[in-house]
């Protein structure tokens, strides 16, 4: 490997990650950006200081700001103002879904939380606001990433708000209201004609050249920083249920890397004694046009075979997902399940949600929202355990899937006569 291995500028004390760790074999580098093992290959992850991790209080996050900066404590960056980029990201709001929770069965609460409140409106911008910090922090002087759509628009947004270079590389086939909403913020915006995949691949090779050196590609050189912004969807959800876990999430997956940084930021909590011990249960969502984790879920294997990725939630459409082996670890390892849902599901999932909550996910909240309901057939998600869904996405971005199905209730003339004739009065 000749990747150019940028030194941690910033050593701040309150830091509390410590290492660059593998997840494949355990080996352990210095703070950089580096993502995968010169031993085996394996992807690194963020490694911390237990004992600095410890020093993090419910009062000292609660004295934070009234973003996912609150949780600077557990981050791998952003200890220091100065390279923080804080574009209100987080603390979105965690709904009570009491309707949905009738009409699914529940005897327990039901919580939605809810990220197309985010600035960009999908969850992406926690994990966008952690890498281009940590890329400001390590010295690189433009952001990039490969993206399915939301990492677009959130990447190309906070680089418009620092006055960062950016370049973003899409799928060309991508929703038309991602297009525009990456480019309306004047960075560079490269259309491959290919797959999430092959966009990966090309970046991949990108990152590897000289041009690009001072380039941070969000979710490829600085992978392991970006991976831990989704940390915050945990710690988040505990804090506004009262400092508890829920005993049920489900979460949809692309990569997998979100649904893992959940489970890890469930674990820390307990470790640091933020909250109580819990036997908390993690459930997986894919679309069945793109379903290699849950297929391998459902079949039993360790192995997640790569898929041609083919349906309409665009989002989640990563054919071979870097964390899929480890998505499958948490959700069996705490008792959880996987399942898929097809097109016309997604469609049904986004439109219960929205009637049930008055929220309007995009495709991936469909997905996940039908998922939770065939998880419940299926006698897999007990509704007598609190749980709580998340909707990384916000339904304007994504209006095709449903604007066929929904529309005016009648077309009128602006008088009585014309309420009476449609039969509304
Ligand atoms: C990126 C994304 C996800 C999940 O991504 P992972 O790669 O699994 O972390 C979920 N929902 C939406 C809307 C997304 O854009
Ligand atoms: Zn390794």
């Amino acid at each position: 490997m000749t990747a150019v291995i940028h030194p941690a500028t910033d050593q701040s004390p309150q830091s509390p990650a410590s290492a660059l760790v593998c997840r494949n074999c355990g080996a352990s580098y210095p703070l950089g950006a580096q993502h995968a093992c010169f031993e085996c290959f394996g992807p690194l992850e963020i490694g911390y200081d237990a004992e600095r991790l410890s020093r993090v209080t419910r009062e000292s996050i609660a004295a934070g700001p009234h973003s996912i900066w609150r949780y600077a404590g557990l981050l791998p960056a952003g200890q220091n103002a100065a390279t923080r980029v804080d574009s209100g990201t987080g603390m979105t709001p965690l709904i009570r879904a009491d309707r949905l929770a009738d009409r699914l069965g529940f005897t327990a609460p039901l919580w939605v939380k809810d990220d197309s409140a985010n600035p960009t409106h999908s969850f992406k911008d926690r994990v966008v606001s952690v890498a281009i910090t940590a890329a400001r922090e390590l010295g690189f002087t433009r952001i990039a990433c490969a993206s399915t759509g939301n990492l677009a628009n959130s990447v190309a947004a906070h680089a418009a708000r620092i006055g960062m270079d950016s370049i973003v590389f899409i799928p060309s086939d991508l929703e038309a209201a991602k297009i525009t909403q990456t480019a309306v913020y004047g960075g560079k915006l490269v259309a491959i004609q290919g797959s999430y995949d092959d966009v990966n691949r090309l970046c991949s090779e990108l990152a590897e050249t000289d041009e690009f050196e001072s380039t941070a590609f969000v979710n490829v050189n600085v992978r392991p920083y970006y991976a831990e912004g989704s940390k915050t969807l945990g710690y988040e959800v505990a804090e506004q249920l009262g400092w508890r876990l829920p005993q049920q999430v489900v979460a949809p997956m692309a990569s997998g890397s979100l649904l893992t940084k959940v489970h890890k930021a469930f674990k820390e909590l307990q470790s640091i004694g933020l909250v109580d011990p819990l036997d908390y249960r993690v459930y997986g969502a894919q679309s069945s046009g793109c379903s290699p984790i849950a297929v391998a879920f459902e079949t039993g294997s360790d192995t997640v075979l790569p898929v041609k990725p083919t349906g309409i939630a665009k989002s989640l459409n990563i054919g071979n997902p870097a964390d899929g082996p480890y998505a499958l670890d948490a959700v069996r390892s705490t008792g959880g399940a996987m399942a898929h849902v097809n097109d016309d599901e997604i469609r049904d999932g986004i439109q219960l949600l929205a009637e049930t909550t008055g929220v309007f996910a995009e495709t991936a909240g469909g997905v996940t929202t039908a998922v939770l309901k065939r998880l419940i057939e299926a006698g897999s998600l007990d509704t007598s355990r609190e749980t709580v869904i998340y909707n990384t996405g916000d339904g304007l971005k994504t209006q095709d899937a449903v604007s066929d199905r929904v529309g005016p209730t009648a077309v009128i003339a602006p008088t009585l006569k014309g309420m009476r004739a449609a039969g509304l009065l």
